[in-house]
């Protein structure tokens, strides 16, 4: 049975393109650097994020989790949103890997204010007992589905520099924000030293995430790839359908944030839904149903050939992307108001 998963972008199926790539591509022992794809795919990730270099990395979690470790000592403070992927979804990993204190800010809807984390920048060197503030972490396009003013993140970048504090960002859905911003990639990663963004979610590729910043970062950092176990072997296979990713997806995003647009316009119109139609700028769309309880409705879409996530902390998240059409989005509002229709009866 063929689903529609509207349960996140990381469920998406790599196209025909990507799988008959993957059947031909050219690969090589990638820990010995003889791998022309990964190489290729490292190249071309790099140029469009505006970095001297790149690596493919195995998740975006472990991206993330790279880059921390390589940017900072153990012991040193990391300054980012208390509501963001590294704090909420990434099982604490940057006390186990990096062995860092996570020195969590609260933001505005992802939004952190810069004469806060200014007020919070510490030197160890200042005080006995204090840590070294080793990193600033921004998340852009944010999980909660917004994306981040330039200009905020500007206003941070400016002040990590003033402290020689280098500023990495957790752009997962990076390209979902430009397309949203309308402008080259390279303008928000401008405001960054490291950037970690996903070919696995929108951008339809199976497995792989990129991080990127400058040459000696990158150096560093594959190094301490082989040490977490992600030095992988003939990874062209996965590269060659990355590069397909950066090549023809990125382009056609645009198409999954209209769709969620007009699911969220749909759910707007059902008197028992509650949603913020300005939150929708990229492929999701969060909502609260008025209905008591909802345990039922995970396995009624289900029954009907949609797959949903129960609610987190009350908040529905539906997510649109290549393989979802807009008519895919009709039968789902007319799952839900047959839903709706069967509770109150
Ligand atoms: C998905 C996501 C990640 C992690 O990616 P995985 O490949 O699932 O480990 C990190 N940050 C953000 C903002 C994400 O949405």
């Amino acid at each position: 049975m063929k689903y529609i998963d509207i349960r996140s972008d990381t469920v998406t199926q790599p196209t025909q393109e990507m799988r008959e790539a993957m059947y031909k591509a050219e690969v090589g022992d990638d820990v010995y650097d003889e791998d022309p794809t990964a190489k290729k795919l490292e190249d071309y990730a790099a140029k469009i994020v505006g970095k001297e270099a790149a690596l493919f990395v195995p998740s975006g979690t472990f991206g993330n989790q790279l880059c921390i470790f390589t940017h900072c000592e153990r012991g040193n403070e990391v300054i980012l949103d208390d509501s963001c992927h590294i704090v909420i979804h990434e099982v604490g990993a940057s006390s186990v890997i990096a062995g860092v204190q996570l020195r969590t800010l609260k933001s505005d809807k992802g939004v952190m204010s810069p004469q806060e984390i200014r007020s919070k920048i510490r030197k160890g060197e200042q005080d006995i007992h204090f840590p070294s503030t080793g990193l600033i972490c921004l998340e852009n396009a944010h999980s909660n589905g917004r994306v981040i003013p330039l200009e905020n993140m500007k206003e941070i970048y400016e002040i990590a520099k003033e402290n020689n504090i280098p500023v990495h960002l957790d752009g997962a859905r990076v390209f979902n924000a430009a397309t949203y911003l309308n402008i080259d990639p390279k303008e928000i990663t401008n405001y960054c030293d490291s950037i970690m963004f996903c070919l696995s979610k929108g951008l339809c590729a199976p497995v792989g995430s990129i991080i990127a910043g400058s040459k000696m970062f990158v150096e560093k950092a594959k190094k301490r790839r082989k040490l977490m176990g992600g030095g992988m072997r003939q990874v062209g296979f996965l590269a060659a359908a990355g590069l397909i990713a950066l090549e023809k997806m990125r382009g056609r995003l645009y198409e999954d944030h209209q769709n969620a647009k007009y699911l969220g316009n749909e759910l707007s119109k059902i008197p028992q839904v509650s949603v913020n139609l300005d939150d929708i700028q990229i492929n999701m769309v969060f909502f609260t149903l008025d209905i008591g309880n909802a345990d039922e409705i995970v396995s009624f879409f289900l029954d009907k050939g949609i797959k949903i996530n129960a609610p987190e902390n009350g908040m529905f998240r539906f997510v649109t992307n290549y393989w979802v059409s807009k008519e895919d989005i009709d039968y789902v509002i007319k799952t839900l108001k047959d839903f709706l229709s069967l509770k109150v009866r």
